[in-house]
């Protein structure tokens, strides 16, 4: 087939605008939330295993079960050697604990047939873990390693189409539009902010719009502005 007929793929584009919003937002979301994850954790290993553990559940749910956890199997070799059993017990309150078990576990053996029970640093390296996506990837390199990654969950999917940043819902698409638009340094804080912003201002169901710091530049806005340009 000659090139010229091969179908080509659309260029990746944002919003009009959307620049300017995705640095305001930026700044403006720093100067209301730290940039953290609500997931307890004293390492990587413990982060990794918290953040699969938090899939269909709260992060206040994973917290109260961690500390026991991470007391009977403080590493992954420890995880590794361990009845899926004594396992679900610990971790039930989270709700699918036989697969949350069986998939930790899994986890924890391939982190020490693989990398001598270290967590690895890489994105690349990462994703082969079993449990762990590009979403959970993402999260343990900002998090526990501090290298610039941009996660894409529910709230940031949710989010970044309210902002006008991006206007696709899908995760690669929104991670690869966004980093190009902000600066490595502020991928991990962003991220972790929209997803606060999200719990705790932007919800699904009703944004409370009227409290949004971001309100006088969004284009999803339900209210007047409340930081109105100087004349
Ligand atoms: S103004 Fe409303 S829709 Fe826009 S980000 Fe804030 S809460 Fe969400």
């Amino acid at each position: 087939m000659p090139a010229s007929q091969r179908r080509r793929k659309p260029p990746l584009r944002a919003p009009r605008g959307a620049r300017e919003r995705a640095l305001l937002t930026v700044e403006r979301l720093k100067e209301v939330y730290p940039a953290i994850t609500e997931l307890q954790h004293r390492n990587a290993f413990e982060m990794t295993i918290a953040t699969i553990l938090s899939a269909q559940t709260t992060d206040r749910s994973v917290n109260s079960i961690t500390p026991r956890l991470f007391e009977r199997y403080p590493t992954a070799a420890d995880l590794a050697a361990a009845d899926p059993a004594d396992v679900e017990v610990i971790i039930k309150p989270t709700g699918f604990f036989r697969a949350k078990a069986r998939a930790i576990i899994i986890c924890a053996r391939a982190l020490v047939d693989r990398y001598g029970g270290e967590v690895p640093n890489r994105l690349e390296e990462l994703v082969t873990l079993p449990g762990i996506g590009r979403k959970t990837a993402n999260v343990i390199l900002g998090v526990a390693f501090g290298v610039p990654g941009f996660a894409v969950d529910t709230h940031v999917i949710r989010l970044t189409n309210r902002l006008g940043l991006v206007a696709t819902r899908d995760p690669v698409k929104i991670e690869t539009i966004v980093c190009r638009m902000v600066p490595p340094e502020e991928w991990t804080g962003l991220s972790l902010r929209l997803i606060l912003h999200g719990r705790r201002v932007c919800e699904a169901r009703r944004p409370r719009c009227e409290e949004c710091v971001l309100n006088d530049f969004c284009p999803s806005s339900l209210v007047k502005p409340n930081r109105l340009t100087p004349v």
